[in-house]
């Protein structure tokens, strides 16, 4: 059972503050050593990039280092493919790691892989000591327990047969051709207390965690809860920062840094990531919407993401919503992060996603818009043309990949009008004089002047006594095709005499 008994937040998150507000690191916060771990067995998840987010915070807050570990013991479901998509979806987020084997140029990622060799010599050792042991039962016969057990309506756990085998019992196993496993064995009953950075005090019952943990495979591979402590200790990883989904394997794990005689890190579990049916955010459910790389090629801007997804569970001491990666550097507390799950939801994303399509510097906003300019022969154009259209869209956008829809009349010779649009822009009594009055402004518009060509329209406006649609729509529907849109000094001012003659003039066509 987890018990989680005290408010941790206010209290911590007050010192954190004294923190923030200049005092001295506390020793805890000196040689901070965090890591990510991912299995390369999935594309890079929403939750496993939040967390990497929350490790990577707490290292520059503290001015430690931020590790890139591969846990990629599982050989059959690992794949390098999402090695590559991890390794992308981080660099793309904002987040390089301090640390890795010399490749001499960027650093790459550890991998458990590499030290298989060392994990075994660790399990002999705990075997020497008597912390575990070889078991020798098949699978079938795991399987035979697990419905015993499920017969019985009892939880399945292992129920530790192999702690105390005879000699002549081994023997006889080894006789027989059967591989054994390392078990790893669990002091039952007992409590496994720990302080948690996020959820306070907890309480484990060992009689809860399945009995004897196996920790290294008949296939000689080291499990995850192995392989993670040898790591952690390894690496001298001072704060674990992980998932609310490990609580149970940190119990495990707690007992495993003693076993081995070492100093444990300090915990700390986030709550997960659901669905507005509270429901885990999974591939399964969710399909590819749970993976950056999806974001990636929707479009998305990588500073929206790291945004939403800090403070989808965090809010700094002075409450502000809007924050970039480095900002989030400075304003991060651990204690802050709330202990109620979060729940995903695209409408609020995709709002951080407008407010950095607005906010960003234009020259990078359009360097993202303009792969998205497929049909476009962007070679026709100037950068500083190109930076003009794709400002004046900007405002209306939400994801870039709209870009090519909310620009396409820019490129073409001239936009197409559907009979709808004819009846609601070009069939007024004045919309023939507008569009006339605005053919004799040609030489007379400003252009490169937004606001400019705006005022000239509203003095057309004004000389002939027309106003809002009346005077608007008829000259966006013949520049534009459409009656919404960027404002309109700026289609005036970008597409130029030109443009603006050969629409004006095929729209009057359409007149009545
Ligand atoms: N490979 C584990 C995971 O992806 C790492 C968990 C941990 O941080 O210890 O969930």
């Amino acid at each position: 059972m987890v018990l989680s008994t005290e408010d941790h937040n206010k209290a911590s998150g007050n010192k954190a503050t004294a923190l923030a507000a200049g005092h001295k690191h506390s020793s805890e916060q000196k040689n901070v050593r965090v890591r990510i771990a991912p299995s390369p067995t999935g594309a890079l998840h929403l939750g496993t990039a939040r967390t990497a987010l929350y490790n990577y915070l707490y290292a520059k807050r503290f001015q430690g280092k931020f590790i890139l570990r591969l846990e990629d013991t599982d050989e059959e479901r690992s794949e390098e493919r999402f090695t590559d998509d991890i390794l992308a979806g981080l660099k793309w987020l904002g987040m390089n790691w301090d640390e890795g084997p010399d490749i001499g140029g960027p650093y790459a990622p550890y991998r458990q892989t590499q030290k298989e060799d060392h994990y075994s010599h660790i399990a002999n050792q705990l075997i020497s000591k008597g912390a575990a042991y070889l078991a020798y039962e098949t699978p079938e016969e795991l399987a035979a327990l697990k419905e015993e057990q499920k017969a019985k309506d009892e939880p399945p756990r292992y129920d530790n047969r192999g702690r105390n085998l005879s000699q002549s019992a081994i023997e006889h196993y080894q006789k027989e051709g059967r591989v054994p496993s390392v078990r790893f064995v669990i002091e039952e009953p007992r409590t496994v207390i720990w302080d948690d950075h996020i959820r306070g005090q907890m309480a484990i019952e060992t009689i809860d965690l399945g009995g004897d943990l196996v920790i290294v495979k008949s296939s000689g591979i080291a499990t995850y809860n192995f392989a993670v402590v040898i790591d952690d200790i390894d690496m001298k990883i001072s704060h674990v920062i992980r998932g609310e989904d490990h609580i149970h394997n940190t119990a495990k794990q707690i007992l495993l840094y003693e076993a081995l005689g070492a100093t444990l890190p300090k915990f700390a579990h986030a709550a997960l990531i659901f669905d507005h049916d509270h429901r885990k955010l999974s591939k399964r459910l969710h399909g590819e919407a749970v993976h950056i790389n999806y974001y990636r090629e929707q479009g998305y801007m990588p500073e929206a993401i790291v945004n939403y997804l800090v403070q989808m569970s965090f809010t700094p001491a002075d409450g502000r919503e809007i924050f970039t990666l480095e900002e989030a550097c400075e304003l991060f507390e651990l204690e802050r992060i709330s202990k109620s799950p979060a729940v995903f939801d695209v409408q609020r994303l995709n709002w951080f996603n407008g407010h950095y399509i607005r906010s960003l510097p234009l020259k990078v906003v359009t360097e993202r818009c303009l792969p998205y300019l497929t049909s476009v022969d962007k070679s026709k154009y100037s950068d500083k043309q190109l930076e003009e259209i794709i400002g004046s869209v900007r405002e209306g956008l939400t994801i870039v990949s709209g870009v090519l829809a909310a620009t396409k009349f820019y490129f073409i010779d001239k936009p197409e009008i559907n009979e709808e649009l004819e009846k609601t822009a070009l069939s007024s009594a004045n919309a023939k004089a507008v569009l006339e009055r605005t053919l004799k402004e040609l030489d007379n518009l400003p252009y490169g002047d937004h606001k400019g060509c705006k005022q000239i329209v509203d003095s057309i406006g004004k000389e002939l006594g027309v106003k809002g649609k009346e005077l608007y729509w008829p000259l966006r529907a013949s520049l534009s095709g459409t009656t919404q849109g960027p404002d309109l000094g700026s289609i005036l001012s970008i597409l130029g005499a030109k443009q603006i003659k050969t629409r004006i003039e095929s729209a009057l066509s359409c007149c009545s």
